[in-house]
């Protein structure tokens, strides 16, 4: 498991914008988490899945990456069609699977700044080089949900010519595996831009990968 070193302080302030945020929610919706989202991880986790920011209603609700609005649902149905998870439950995250984001404060709108995206980047790249400490169960896919979790995965790995496209993968040291797919967003899924069955191949894919078929 991750050290929680890599994780952010509770009122980590690197981004004046989203912690000013974070104080204006507090005060409207005062039962909410309201602070940066720490990762998930079940153990041995071989899959790191990585997201964009924290949801209004899902984590940055709950305090849990991934759990408790319609993103979350849309995620885990696949992680359970493809074999992760035993059931589509977000409150119980499958053994073997790790979650994150991008950003762990819920931005405005759902959407980042470039900077804030690029402040908040040391935390997701510690996590990603305790990966490789050779002690460390090593994931063999790094699944990025949305252009923006691969663009920085693809940066922290040194990757300038990747591009990022539904269900492409391009090859991580230490002989993992980053995948890319769109976002299981509501907006996503309701435009069928990603649909059940695409998000399903790529967990699928992923599956392979793991099990070095
Ligand atoms: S998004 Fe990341 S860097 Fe920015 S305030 Fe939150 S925890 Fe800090």
């Amino acid at each position: 498991m991750a050290s929680r070193t890599a994780e952010p302080a509770p009122n980590c302030r690197r981004c004046p914008r989203l912690a000013e945020h974070r104080r204006a929610m507090r005060k409207v919706q005062p039962e909410h988490h309201n602070a940066p989202v720490p990762s998930r991880y079940g153990s041995n986790a071989r899959l790191l899945i990585v997201g964009l920011a924290p949801g209004a209603r899902g984590a940055n609700r709950t305090g849990r990456a991934f759990h408790g609005d319609a993103s979350s649902r849309a995620l885990f149905a696949g992680l359970a069609a493809a074999g992760f998870a035993r059931s589509a439950d977000s409150a119980v995250l499958p053994t073997g699977v790790a979650l994150t984001n991008a950003v762990r404060c819920l931005p405005p709108v759902n959407r980042p700044t470039a900077v804030e995206v690029s402040r908040c980047r040391p935390f997701l790249e510690r996590e990603i080089a305790q990966w490789t400490r050779p002690t460390l169960v090593k994931p063999r896919v790094v699944l990025a949900l949305g252009r923006v979790a691969f663009e920085v995965l693809a940066e922290i790995a040194q990757l300038p010519a990747a591009t990022f496209s539904h269900g492409a993968e391009f090859d991580l040291p230490g002989r993992a595996t980053l995948l890319a797919s769109y976002h299981t967003s509501l907006q996503n899924m309701n435009t069928r831009r990603l649909t059940p069955e695409m998000f399903e191949q790529v967990l699928h894919r992923a599956r392979q990968i793991i099990d070095g078929a």
